[in-house]
């Protein structure tokens, strides 16, 4: 055998051995022993980032700018360059602008939202990315009340709200709201859902509202007093609440009358103004908390 050709052997022993760690790697960090539901830190706004025990990937809002794709590069592997699915809860700014930069950057399969018309420019902006956004554009789908988004090993996500066309509601009370249900762990996503749409929920759902009751919830809009209605929380009765916010916000979220109902039916609330990220991980029995501060 010539030097060249032992050369080109040694050469390609090694390529492959490099080439079955990488895979390994690959595996290691797209298998998870559960749920994760990170409330990322974006400042003033909301972005959640799901992912099934199977690795498929939900972003539901995006935040006020470009702080998710740092947050994202912390919780994606490097090679992976695709999102599942997005769902826009409604389009204001501090919820859909960080999507403008995500779906240039990572491949889509499918957007949601809730269909209420907006004529802002980030709105109108997003729409022409999710539109032309290369390889192909971004098929996008009005969420109602009753979808259920199978997203593999028994995670689901059932959209509560809203029931009918909201296009031409004022944008918070067209927000999506939905529950992410992960064996026996779930969590109530509200978008920024005011206090009128929540007790209409608890209508909706019957005298005893059971299936409301969820182990998390991402209160809603950041905390406003126009949010988290008492009968509400007592049908939804988390564990634990979480607040999207950002630090010296211009609306003074969360308001101390949130946070006072809140403490007086003894929730602890997680921020994410003094936590940074929040993680959650469910092996569908039990949830773990894990934040960076
Ligand atoms: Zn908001």
């Amino acid at each position: 055998m010539g030097k060249i050709k032992k050369q080109f052997k040694y050469w390609f022993l090694g390529a492959m051995l490099l080439l079955t760690v990488f895979v390994w790697y690959a595996v290691y960090a797209e298998t998870r022993d559960g749920l994760l539901v990170a409330f990322l830190d974006v400042g003033q706004g909301d972005a959640i980032f799901i992912e099934a025990p199977n690795g498929n990937q939900l972003l539901l809002d995006a935040g006020p700018n470009n702080a998710v794709l740092r947050e994202l590069s912390k919780l994606m592997p490097f090679y992976d360059r695709s999102v599942d699915m997005i769902i826009e809860s409604h389009p204001d700014k501090d919820h859909i602008a960080g999507f403008i930069e995500v779906a240039r950057r990572y491949d889509i399969g499918l957007a949601m939202e809730p269909g209420v018309k907006s004529h802002s420019a980030v709105y109108g902006e997003l729409n022409k990315v999710v539109a032309e956004n290369s390889p192909r554009r971004i098929p996008k789908v009005l969420a109602r009340r009753g979808m259920r988004i199978n997203m593999g090993d028994g995670a689901r996500v059932d959209i509560l709200l809203p029931d009918r066309d909201v296009s031409d509601l004022e944008t918070n009370t067209a927000s999506i709201v939905a529950k992410l249900v992960y064996g026996n762990t779930s969590f109530m996503l509200t978008g920024d859902s005011p206090r009128a749409m929540e007790k209409y929920l608890v209508s909706l759902s019957g005298p005893a509202a059971d299936g409301l009751k969820s182990d998390v919830l991402k209160v809603g809009h950041h905390g406003s007093r126009t949010s988290t209605s008492e009968i509400f929380l007592g049908a939804v009765s988390p564990e634990y609440a979480i607040i999207s916010a950002g630090a010296g916000n211009r609306y003074g979220h969360p308001h101390k009358e949130t946070v006072d109902l809140l403490n007086r039916f003894e929730i602890p609330v997680l921020n994410t103004i003094n936590l940074g990220t929040i993680k959650i991980k469910s092996d569908g029995e039990k949830l773990t908390v894990e934040t960076e501060k």
